[in-house]
């Protein structure tokens, strides 16, 4: 037997263990799953959707749903529920529709009315952000208030009604039940993470395939959009923010932005820039996070605590303060 051969045959079953222990290696490695990202547009905000293990037809599957959402939802198109809802003071909806409604009415009557989705008609007086945003004079915010209060609205068993004048406006909590018909859509798929963000509100889906966590980034109220003023570090859930930096103008040198205080029919103003809130579904965070903007920190805690919600609360002095549950996930940007 040639010299050479002879080596290979001793060497071969070295040459097969480690052959075997690579493969058994590379099953137990964690393998990183593509990333798929896109960007739409929906609830008058960007929808950007990374998925891991997923693509196109799911990404698709969430833009497709969240339309359909809006569709439902938005007061600016004509078909919607909630624009014959207004317009005629009542109309037949959809069994998923009454429940979106019955659960803002449970979280307006939880949080005294800080969130309150009757406020349109206040909401289009003061149009901040809009064309004709313009600080309206207190007998329009008078006879504006004259038509909001949860309470007021009628969920019967095929339709919902409202009081002559009232309008509806899902503006605060509906980019956080795009996040949760995002979450029920990737329920049941091959997508084991994602983060779908609608607006300021966002979806963590999953864990984060690196193995530590999601980071989700606080925009600095005081600087250009994607500067942080803190990280926050989380497993799987829905967070959303609220803050007077979003949409506002100025008049005067006061600044109006475009969180109202239902109880004044004027903009929050409770010494805060912004809140963040971490809650257990999308319409949670994002109406928790409005209605916190509007109460100021002290009354927020025990909202919070009823819906076992955290937040983290950014001062005008900058202070930045987390509720207990996020402290340690909470890091400070230089
Ligand atoms: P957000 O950015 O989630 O805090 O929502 C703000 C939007 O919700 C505004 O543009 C209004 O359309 C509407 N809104 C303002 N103040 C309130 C409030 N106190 N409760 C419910 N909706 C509100
Ligand atoms: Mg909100």
């Amino acid at each position: 037997m040639p010299k050479n051969r002879a080596f290979l045959y001793k060497l071969a079953p070295a040459l097969a263990v480690f052959l075997l222990a690579a493969v058994v290696l590379w099953d137990l490695l964690p393998r990183q799953a593509a990333r798929y990202t896109t960007t739409s547009f929906a609830m008058g905000s960007a929808l950007n959707l990374t998925l891991y293990g997923g693509g196109e037809e799911e990404a698709n599957a969430i833009i497709a749903d969240v339309q359909a959402l809006e569709e439902a939802i938005s007061p600016n198109i004509a078909a919607s529920y909630t624009a014959q809802i207004n317009q005629n003071g009542a109309a037949e909806t959809s069994e998923d529709y009454r429940k979106w409604v019955e659960n803002a009415v449970d979280i307006s009557r939880r949080t005294g009315g800080a969130f309150d989705i009757t406020l349109g008609a206040l909401s289009a007086l003061w149009d901040i952000g809009g064309e004709n945003q313009r600080v309206p004079a207190p007998k329009e915010i008078e006879a504006a208030l004259q038509h909001t209060g949860s309470e007021y609205i009628e969920i019967q068993e095929n339709q919902i009604a409202i009081p002559a004048g009232m309008r509806l406006d899902f503006g605060a909590i509906g980019k956080g039940m795009a996040c949760d018909a995002a979450y029920a859509a990737l329920t049941g798929t091959d997508v084991k993470s994602a983060v779908i963000a609608s607006g300021g509100s966002v979806l963590l889906y999953g864990e984060n395939p690196d193995g530590e966590g999601w980071t989700v980034g606080i925009q600095h109220p005081g600087k250009e959009t994607g500067e942080l003023i803190a990280t926050l570090s989380l497993d799987a859930g829905f967070v959303s923010t609220s803050g007077n930096y979003q949409k506002y103008f100025i008049r005067d040198g006061r600044r109006y932005c475009h969180i109202l205080d239902p109880a004044t029919g004027y903009p929050a103003e409770n010494g805060l820039t912004g809140v963040t809130v971490v809650a257990r579904t999308g319409a949670e965070s994002d109406a928790l996070a409005t209605a916190c903007f509007v109460l100021g920190y002290e009354k927020s805690l025990s909202v919070l605590a009823d819906f076992h919600a955290e937040a983290v609360f950014i001062t005008e002095d900058g202070e930045i303060i987390p509720t207990e549950g996020l402290r340690d996930k909470l890091t400070i940007q230089e």
